[in-house]
């Protein structure tokens, strides 16, 4: 063992207002949640309460780490396991943002013109999708149909095909709930066998939201939530409540820009940065976007809010169509006119693939070098993960690492006197026995274990 406390390199989560403020009142939260908060924010859902005990646990060398030693020199150093919740770990749902966007931009995307759609619904429906959050994989597909329709008729060519991602975000400003799809659509469609592509004009957006608003309450009547009387109502409003954004044409040549876009449609439903929890008042103050405008929760509210847009375990928020379809993706996979491997059909790979890019993703997130030593800038790698109890006592209390913390009561917290780097870096090993990582949309599992 060359381990020292000196060359661990912690992250320290446990740090900030957020995880403070989840600490503080999680259990609490739980017990009174039914009675308080699933009228206006859904009904209680047991995987919340993994969700935030693994948040909780994230980074937190205590529960278990890997061993990263360099080829070279031999120096070693501990990385704690991360969490890979969506929406509610700040820290690991940016890392899945991030390579997100990457893996979009590089595996799915051709190198043709897109736009970013948002189709938005009426206040007074928002509800019925908070209930039952099936409904929102039916409010992608209508977003997809309406759109397809109407790219279909805009070029002359037969059997035209656009492709769209949809990712249905729940979150409104001040984390209400408000159910949307950003859609980021082949502005025109492919035709024939051999990739040809033809631009479609502008789409007439007054038309394209009647037949997005019109399939919205088809869907809703067929599943018994509203009444031919209220969709005669909804009807007769001069503005419907429902919207579609459509943003300018994105270039093939513009890379960053479509990066941006695809970060931008799983992004976090929160901002850490934005929000400051009094501990004294027992409440949390969020900020929006631009600064302006400040909401104060009591901080119970505060989390019963953030949880709504917690996706189930397993849950698809983003879905891809046309072009970019699963199925369409194989077919040209197997007959090899597809010119990118596309991930999902091909696990091993990719796996590959996405281990190499792993320290450069990192580097993006955090700007530093994850996989090089940092005493003789040598190749480091994985050597065990440690998982046995009484293994990371050892280790820890060895390090002088080992820190008795209790949860509850709360609020007990003292920084630990180690010497910390102050780096951020390093909080990703994928977890050996992680139960939730087999996510659909999205996948890069065992990267690090070769
Ligand atoms: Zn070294
Ligand atoms: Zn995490």
């Amino acid at each position: 063992m060359t381990l020292t406390a000196k060359e661990y390199r912690p992250r320290r989560p446990q740090d900030s207002d957020y995880y403070s403020c989840v600490e503080d009142y999680f259990e609490p939260f739980m017990q009174i949640y039914d009675d308080r908060f699933s009228r206006d924010y859904g009904f209680w859902r047991p995987y919340i309460e993994k969700v935030i005990c693994r948040y909780l646990d994230c980074g937190d060398l205590h529960q278990g780490f890997a061993r990263v030693r360099c080829n070279d020199c031999g120096h070693e150093y501990l990385l704690s396991f991360s969490c890979k919740r969506r929406h509610f770990c700040p820290s690991c749902h940016q890392k899945r943002v991030v390579e997100f966007g990457e893996w979009l931009c590089m595996d799915v995307l051709k190198k043709i013109p897109h736009r970013h759609f948002v189709f938005s619904i009426p206040k007074i429906l928002r509800r019925y999708f908070l209930y039952d959050r099936k409904l929102l994989a039916a409010l992608s597909r209508s977003a997809w149909e309406s759109l397809k329709v109407f790219m279909q008729q805009a070029v002359p060519e037969k059997e035209p095909i656009p492709g769209a991602v949809i990712a249905v975000q729940t979150f409104g400003d001040f984390l209400g709930f408000n159910p949307h799809c950003h859609i980021l659509l082949t502005d025109g469609c492919f035709y024939g066998d051999k990739g040809m592509f033809r631009v479609a004009p502008p789409l007439e957006l007054k038309k394209l939201e009647a037949i997005f608003r019109h399939k919205v309450f088809r869907l809703l009547l067929k599943r018994g939530r509203i009444t031919e009387e209220m969709v005669r109502m909804l009807s007769a409003w001069r503005h419907s409540g429902f919207n579609i954004f459509c943003g300018n044409r994105i270039s093939p040549k513009d890379d960053a820009a479509m990066e941006n876009l695809a970060r931008y449609i799983i992004r976090a439903s929160f901002s850490q940065e934005r929000m400051k929890y009094l501990r004294q008042e027992g409440t949390v103050v969020y900020r929006a976007k631009d600064g302006k405008d400040q909401k104060t929760f009591p901080a119970m509210e505060w989390l019963a809010a953030m949880c709504s847009h917690i996706p189930n375990r397993g849950e698809q928020m983003v879905r891809y169509y046309g072009y970019y379809s699963n199925v369409a993706r194989g077919k040209r996979k197997a007959k090899g006119t597809d010119d990118v491997i596309p991930c999902i059909l091909e696990p091993d790979g990719n796996v590959k693939a996405l281990r190499k890019s792993w320290a450069r993703l990192i580097q993006k997130i955090y700007e530093v070098e994850p996989l090089v030593c940092p005493k003789c800038k040598g190749t480091m790698r994985i050597i065990s993960f440690i998982e046995d109890p009484q293994v990371i006592r050892d280790i820890l209390t060895h390090l002088g690492l080992w820190l008795v913390r209790s949860r509850p009561p709360p609020k007990i917290h003292d920084p630990p006197n180690i010497e910390y780097a102050p780096s951020d870096d390093l909080a990703h090993a994928p977890h050996p026995q992680t139960d939730c990582y087999a996510d659909p949309e999205y996948f890069w599992d065992d990267y690090i274990q070769s």
